[in-house]
């Protein structure tokens, strides 16, 4: 079947866009009864934050999965706010979103299949990752159709094994993917059709910084910018880190360093060290109001399964956000919530729009606020804590809220 007899459904959710929705009073906010609330000075202060710590190097923000969940052009603007340079995303849409939106810093994007209509992003300026010679040609053909150069940064793999040109030691082979990519790049530069900005990488263990890949993926990436060069490319910027080599590995910074998670105030190495041992602060916080808090007697099950029974005569609360909004179901029984201050933890199952709270004896009503996760200051539990509970990494607990979550900012200069 053609693509012409294909209907196009936008992948907008059901919501306005969220910049419409007002940050205080009834209004639309009033329909839905959870809300995810995104501090931008947050976000702008993380990136000033993580410049300072690579003495100043160019930092491209990474605002791909809609900012991490956290709302794709007001979380680029608020980084950009706070010093970053650039904007990094995977997927095409999501730079000519940037774009749609008035946003006119470099964008880069990287994960781009054959097929995709490059017109539109040559037109707008993005930046197209280019892993095998394909990507350039399609950009090349692009720069004619539009009647401007394209450009381009092209993607090395130094030894994660993922996206990039294949690279090795030149020691022990000098003629790889990636020596057959940058002489194509520099014939097509030659030619005036595509023009190479820059080189970058991406690591396999950037969260154990002592792991031999570390310095491994360094070596090769710096005979893959000599290879470059020596084609005869004139390159602005070099880059490897993501948020946890911008933390810990400062001989990896080049040019400029490319996180996104750090940028939202997330630990990308708990192990290593919280949030603030960073200086970094956590931007989002998951609230919803209670549905229905009930008395239920001894020995009730509770939720599908009744995996959790009361031990005693207790009240139930049901909090409505499931695991279609982005709780993880991995958290039945373990995900933490603070109730008036006080920690609680999921009982029995996580459903689709719902899970329940055990709370006592504590005097909970319909409506009250309870509070999934947040930046911890007031011993509400974190992002961190919710991974802990689904077994997962903070990266899937933020990106995972749904339209069902409006995101509602504050600070910034809105
Ligand atoms: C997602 C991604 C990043 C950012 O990674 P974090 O760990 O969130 O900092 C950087 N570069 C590439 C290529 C990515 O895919």
């Amino acid at each position: 079947m053609g693509e012409a007899g294909v209907g196009v459904v936008p992948p907008a959710g059901a919501l306005p866009p969220t910049s419409a929705l007002p940050t205080t009073g009834a209004g639309p906010l009033a329909l839905w009864p959870a809300r995810a609330t995104i501090d931008l000075d947050a976000i702008s202060n993380n990136v000033r934050a993580l410049r300072e710590r690579v003495g100043g190097a160019e930092l491209m923000a990474v605002v791909k999965a809609d900012a991490y969940g956290h709302g794709l052009v007001p979380s680029a603007r608020a980084a950009l706010a706070g010093g970053a340079c650039a904007l990094g995303v995977a997927q095409p849409s999501e730079a000519l979103a940037l774009r749609a939106a008035g946003v006119d810093a470099p964008v880069l994007t990287w994960l781009v299949a054959p097929g995709t209509d490059l017109v539109p992003l040559v037109e707008a300026g993005v930046e197209v990752a280019a892993s095998a010679p394909w990507a350039l040609e399609a950009l090349a053909d692009a720069a004619v159709a539009t009647g401007r150069p394209a450009v381009t940064q092209l993607k090395v793999d130094t030894g994660l094994g993922r996206n990039g040109a294949f690279c090795l030691p030149v020691s022990t082979d000098p003629r790889t993917d990636w020596s057959d990519l940058v002489d194509l790049a520099a014939r097509l530069e030659s030619d005036g059709a595509v023009r190479t900005r820059g080189v970058f990488t991406h690591f396999a263990y950037a969260d154990a910084p002592t792991h031999a890949t570390v310095q491994g993926q360094q070596d090769v990436f710096a005979d893959a910018v000599r290879l470059a060069e020596k084609a005869g490319l004139d390159l602005e910027v070099r880059h490897m880190s993501n948020s946890a080599a911008t933390l810990t590995s400062r001989s990896a910074t080049w040019d400029m360093v490319r996180p996104g998670l750090a940028v939202f105030g997330l630990s990308p190495v708990p192990d290593l060290g919280a949030s603030a041992d960073y200086g970094l602060r956590p931007a989002m916080r998951v609230t919803a109001r209670a549905a229905l808090a009930k008395r239920v007697p001894a020995g009730q099950g509770i939720s599908y399964g009744h995996t959790y029974l009361t031990p005693g005569a207790t009240t139930v609360v049901d909090v409505p956000l499931g695991y279609a909004d982005g709780v993880p179901r991995h958290a039945s029984g373990a995900g933490p919530v603070q109730i008036h201050g006080r920690r609680f933890t999921v009982a029995g199952r996580v459903c689709m729009d719902q899970f329940l709270v055990d709370v006592g004896d504590l005097h909970v009503e319909a409506g009250d606020e309870v509070v999934l996760f947040g930046a911890g200051d007031d011993g509400e539990p974190t992002a961190q804590d919710w991974a802990d509970a689904a077994g997962t990494i903070s990266y899937e607990i933020v990106t995972r809220f749904g339209p069902r979550v409006p995101r509602v900012y504050v600070g910034g200069q809105r």
